[in-house]
């Protein structure tokens, strides 16, 4: 079970810390402020690398093997680079937003760390890997939706999920349902407990 390989709590903390750093916490999240704080990541659009690199987004889009987003790791420097094809998704902004996201997961859960030597792939790039895709997809929502704001924001629904998070409807979608099952089995935590007051402290909404 792929699932049970998720390393949940890690993951939990790393947002918890993101949140502790942000200036501000408002939503929908901009991800260029998370990206801001990782002093050894830079954000490229595909056509900006494009353009630098003389060559076609088509290009990226196979050096990435990925039409929406990839990240590069530099070994030697250690340093990231998250390019994200921000035009194929220009009438998208919560598809942009959680490519980004997701991108920031690899990099928190150290999945190139992890993976260097032995499955990057020769230019730098992640092998894909389905427990890396499903803890940058966990990070994703914990980082743009977290559950334990839910009651405080009144999300009741789906459509509340996107219109305060700016998720895609599919991923509100299921987002919520998601939502509806951590509900039900979960006893509160001390890691909810934290990012309720970070977002009390930091919101911008009157409580
Ligand atoms: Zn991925």
């Amino acid at each position: 079970m792929i699932h049970n390989m998720i390393r949940y709590l890690f993951i939990n903390n790393s947002v918890l810390q993101i949140y502790s750093q942000l200036p501000q916490i408002e939503y929908p999240l901009d991800v260029n402020q998370v990206i801001a704080l990782l002093p050894n990541c830079r954000f490229m659009t595909y056509d900006k690398f494009a353009e630098i690199n003389n060559c076609s987004v088509d290009d990226v889009i196979q050096i990435c093997e990925s039409k929406t987003g990839c990240t590069h790791y530099e070994i030697d420097n250690n340093r990231y680079l998250i390019l994200c094809n921000n035009g194929s998704m220009s009438n998208n902004s919560g598809r942009k937003r959680w490519t980004e996201a997701h991108e920031v997961g690899h990099i928190m859960c150290k999945h190139f760390e992890i993976s260097a030597y032995s499955s990057l792939s020769e230019n730098g790039f992640l092998v894909n890997n389905p427990k890396f895709e499903s803890e940058a997809d966990y990070f994703a929502a914990t980082l743009l939706a977290p559950f334990p704001l839910y009651k405080l924001l009144n999300i009741q629904s789906a459509i509340d999920v996107q219109d305060m998070f700016g998720l895609s409807t599919e991923a509100s979608l299921y987002r919520f349902k998601e939502y509806l099952r951590w509900k039900k089995g979960h006893r509160k935590t001390s890691w909810e407990n934290d990012i309720i007051n970070l977002y009390k402290l930091k919101g911008n909404i009157l409580l």
